[in-house]
């Protein structure tokens, strides 16, 4: 069998690996959109490298939009295959998917306005939210651990892999001519630690292991701080300098764990009361099927649920639906945290509470998240005195924090425990996906010294025979 990268391929997006067995079946591992490369990703996203039609099974690791978001373009295109995801992973896509069709519908929109002055003639979306809600029909979703026999000589079974909710190691074992090859695709690995969700799972022995990389060079400071982190930007910003905490946040893991997070230091005084609003509907939807999987959060979380039910609501909390209500809160002068979608800044309601409070010294940006290096988020973490936003300057005069503490991907120590949990003299060869390629390679270096060896680096859309 061979397999082929068409995604996530010395970068962090596009997530998608074609596996071609010798009778020539195929499985493609994710589906993910390309992201945050203005221009160029819709040429990414629309030209696929692959036949969707020929595709028989696409096993996804997670609900991200970076690793599912090409879905219901692939099934516009003549995928009539099977789509095979953990039970909340199919929940989540459910949503997810329809939102980024809305999102592609309203900049499609936007794009068309912008043609029209210039007399060209407009373009479709990639996909609408109707295509979104037809391409569900074509999913099965499985538990955890549980072998499943997806076709002849080959068995999937999930491992969790404590990234979000949902989230799954792809364990395949693929028969061919009588030998068995282990198969794994980490997906997305989480943290040792996480306030939420259960750590990453122990998982089947491989001998061919395709593995994420996004913090192979980086440490993240203690998740433990992580709250004490959080109150010092609240403090300092609601109560100190009486101004607005703008927190551009992923509506699905990062979102949960803030309110997790507010939850615990209002309800136990550490912060006075505060307004907190949760400004995207796919951030509502989501915590709603985030509260319906408590079989997917650790003993902690189980333990504080006894006191608190609702892990995620409290006192003085809105979750903002309508966009008219949406742009009400610009004229709100008292302070608040607004916690808003996208995490990266590029797309979403958190772009126009950006534009209505970057100028102001008194509103503080507290970036949660890793931003693609050309995103707006990016810009704005590394400290750009002028960012443009809906194609106006803005002078960034607010404070920009950064707390790493809150993200979902494991930094390399953690993923190094994590993969330790393999024999690495059992594993003949080994792919880093779903990372810069800078930190690739000191990943790799890592890798080898803890025993790792065959570690290959894959170019986009690069072949290996396995
Ligand atoms: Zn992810």
């Amino acid at each position: 069998m061979k397999i082929q990268f068409l995604g996530a391929a010395r970068e962090v997006t596009g997530s998608k690996h074609l596996i071609t067995l010798n009778n020539g079946k195929t499985i493609l591992l994710d589906c993910g959109l390309f992201q945050g490369k203005g221009e160029e990703t819709e040429n990414l996203n629309r030209d696929l490298g692959f036949n969707p039609s020929a595709i028989d099974f696409l096993i996804l690791s997670h609900a991200h939009i970076d690793h599912s978001g090409l879905l219901p373009y692939v099934v516009n295109k003549g995928f009539k295959g099977t789509v095979i995801s953990t039970h909340a992973t199919r929940e989540l896509c459910a949503v997810m998917l329809a939102d980024s069709g809305r999102i592609h519908e309203n900049d499609t929109r936007m794009n068309n306005k912008k043609r029209a002055k210039h007399g060209l003639p407009p373009v479709e979306p990639l996909y609408t939210h109707q295509d979104a809600d037809r391409c569900m029909n074509y999913f099965i979703s499985i538990p955890y651990n549980k072998e499943f026999y997806v076709d002849e000589g080959i068995k999937l079974t999930y491992t969790d892999a404590g990234h979000i909710l949902g989230s799954a190691v792809v364990n395949l074992q693929i028969t061919e001519n009588g030998k068995t090859t282990k198969f794994c695709f980490t997906g997305d690995i989480g943290r040792q630690h996480n306030k939420i969700l259960r750590i990453p799972q122990v998982f089947p022995q491989a001998e061919i292991l395709v593995t994420e990389s996004t913090y192979g060079d980086r440490l993240h400071t203690d998740l433990e701080t992580a709250e004490d982190d959080l109150k010092l930007v609240v403090l300092e910003t609601c109560f100190k300098k009486k101004g607005k905490l703008i927190i551009p946040a992923f509506s699905v893991g990062r979102t949960q764990e803030l309110l997790y997070a507010l939850n615990r230091l209002i309800g136990d005084g550490r912060v006075p009361h505060v307004k907190v609003f949760v400004d995207s509907p796919l951030s509502v939807n989501a915590t709603n099927i985030m509260k319906l999987h408590p079989e997917c959060f650790n003993d902690e979380m189980l333990t504080f649920m006894k006191n608190d039910p609702d892990p995620f609501g409290f006192n003085g909390l809105d979750y903002v639906q309508t966009e008219e209500d949406s742009k009400r809160l610009n004229n709100i002068k008292e302070p608040c945290i607004i916690i808003s979608a996208s995490g990266m800044m590029e797309a979403g309601r958190v772009k126009h509470h950006l534009a209505n409070s970057i100028c102001n010294e008194r509103n503080t940006i507290l970036v949660v998240g890793y931003c693609e290096p050309s995103t707006l988020g990016a810009r704005i973490r590394r400290g750009d005195k002028v960012v443009s936003i809906y194609g106006v300057e803005y002078a960034v005069k607010a404070d920009v924090r950064v707390l790493e503490s809150f993200s979902a991907h494991g930094d390399y120590n953690e993923m190094i425990t994590f993969l330790k949990f393999q024999d690495p003299k059992q594993v003949k060869q080994m792919f880093l996906v779903h990372g810069e390629y800078e930190t690739q390679i000191k990943y790799q270096e890592k890798l080898a010294n803890e025993g790792f060896s065959n570690i290959a680096i894959p170019e986009l859309r690069q072949t290996f025979e396995i």
